[in-house]
């Protein structure tokens, strides 16, 4: 290489996500899975890791990790078995998680991300493998000591294991998302990072651009939210350029984002990894996965986000942006398409849902299931507007207070006395009395041609009548009051 050339690197990540299967009860035994009960009040002698007590596998769980499995295009294994990997942790009483080593109930799956390669292709990730197991407890530091909540100990999990395929922070970030959204259609979890129910690991190494080894690799835990994953790759693709530029060495290592200062730390390095000595779960024998089974379970998927993108673009003909902006919340694009059935008006009934109503939904951080609002009593608005009996300015005040209330269009419409009252004579009064007013001005100058005047006279007329009018509607009427 010539002197003076920067080296330019690629970077190769991988994402590995821990998903909380939203079961009735635990992985191996019958405590509730619940978020914010007293702590230690959901456990048993089985989570407890008491000696003598004999887990047993809940089937609910292996047919979410198989509706999950499915929805990544995985291969699912012919039977289940289960490992145990010994580490000692506090929050973990058994000294040993139950997990699943050489065979992953899925494997061979693929997700494609909303985004092209070089070629034009939909980027592809592979799903190296994805395999059920068991959350450990949490531990609770304050004053000094450490206290133990094991109500999630033995809650079921679900580890996706994305390939080395992501080439930049953003495409991590994407694959998340991308990951998230899918997920979100199978409803086998709350996906909330906020309560841990969707935790991601990330593992990121460089290598120059054209060369297939991989470089030396690093994996960051602790990743709160998708923005940390994209915050802590970038800085740690960075740190790995420095130390290359400057002649140095990387070693493979286990590394904490800290959010508040923007950066790694190291956590443990490869000499101190630990070696978990997997072995089979002798207290578990495996058990076979009928074919008959896994077809069960594909034919309950619903109608996954890449097909019904598709379906938004053909049948509906909404822009790109709005079809990806709707599917990507299954409840807002089913909304959307309840809607669709009163109204058969897909951009039309789409600009309200991607507009006004998602207005909503950001400032009040919410859901639309959470909001007061069904797409009956939206399509009973757009009904109203469409009839005249409300302007686009009003529209969006009903539509505003039909929100905060829950009431119906008309219902909101007429509390706020917004209805627009078709009676010509009281509409000819007030422009008259506008034309009156401003005979000198703007009647003149409309006379001598300036069509911007109008705009004016209609603008006072609808003060005058308190925005109760169509402005549409007014302008002709005025230019025939006038050249009349
Ligand atoms: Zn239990």
């Amino acid at each position: 290489m010539a002197t003076g050339t920067k080296t330019e690197y690629e970077p190769v990540i991988g994402l590995e996500v821990h998903v909380q299967l939203k079961t009735a009860s635990k992985m191996f035994c019958g405590c509730a899975v619940q978020f914010g009960a007293p702590a230690n009040s959901l456990t048993c002698p089985v989570c407890l890791g008491l000696p003598g007590a004999l887990p047993m596998v809940n089937r609910q769980a292996v047919e979410y990790g198989i509706r999950v499995g499915l929805a990544l295009n995985c291969q699912i294994a012919h039977r289940v078995k289960f490992d145990r990997k010994n580490y000692f942790y506090p929050d973990l009483p058994k000294g040993y998680q139950v997990s699943q080593y050489d065979e992953p109930l899925c494997f061979d799956g693929e997700l494609q991300l909303p985004i092209h390669d070089a070629s034009g292709q939909p980027k592809i990730c592979r799903i190296t493998r994805a395999h059920l197991e068991e959350d450990a407890g949490k531990s609770i530091h304050m004053d000094g000591s450490t206290l133990v909540d094991l109500n999630r100990a033995g809650t079921p999990l679900i580890e996706i294991v994305g390939g080395p395929d992501l080439r930049s922070p953003e495409e991590a970030y994407i694959y998340l998302n991308t990951l998230k959204r899918n997920l979100s259609y199978l409803g086998v979890s709350d996906l909330s990072m906020e309560k841990g129910s969707l935790r991601c690991d990330a593992n990121v190494s460089i290598r120059p651009k054209g060369q297939e080894k991989f470089g030396v690799r690093s994996e960051i835990k602790n990743l709160n939210s998708f923005r940390m994953v994209r915050a802590a790759l970038e800085f740690e693709i960075k740190r790995h350029e420095q130390v290359l530029e400057s002649g140095g060495t990387l070693t493979q290592q286990t590394l904490l984002w800290d959010d508040e200062k923007q950066e790694t730390r190291s956590m443990r390095s490869k000499e101190e990894a630990t070696d978990y000595r997997f072995f089979p779960e002798p207290d578990l024998a495996t058990f076979d996965v009928p074919r008959e089974w896994v077809e069960q379970v594909r034919a309950t998927l619903p109608e996954m986000p890449e097909k019904r993108l598709l379906r938004f673009l053909d049948d509906y003909k909404l822009s790109e942006q709005d079809a990806e902006y709707l599917v990507g919340d299954k409840a807002l694009a089913d909304f959307y398409e309840t809607a669709l059935k009163l109204m058969d008006e897909p951009r039309k009934v789409a600009a309200w849902v991607v507009g006004e109503v998602t207005r909503e939904l950001n400032d009040r951080n919410a859901a639309i299931g959470d909001l007061k609002l069904t797409p009956e009593e939206l399509i009973e608005l757009i009904k109203l507007l469409d009839a005249g009996k409300l302007n686009n300015i009003t529209a969006k005040e009903v539509f505003h207070a039909m929100v905060e209330t829950g009431e119906g269009a008309m219902t909101a419409a007429q509390r706020l006395n917004k209805l627009i009252v078709q009676d010509d004579d009281a509409m000819n009064a007030v422009i008259d009395e506008v034309i009156a007013e401003f005979a000198d001005k703007a009647v003149a100058d409309f006379k001598a041609g300036e069509e911007k005047a109008l705009g004016f006279l209609i603008g006072q007329c609808m003060r005058k009548l308190k925005g109760k009018a169509n402005p549409k509607e007014l302008g002709p009427k005025i230019a025939a009051r006038i050249n009349g």
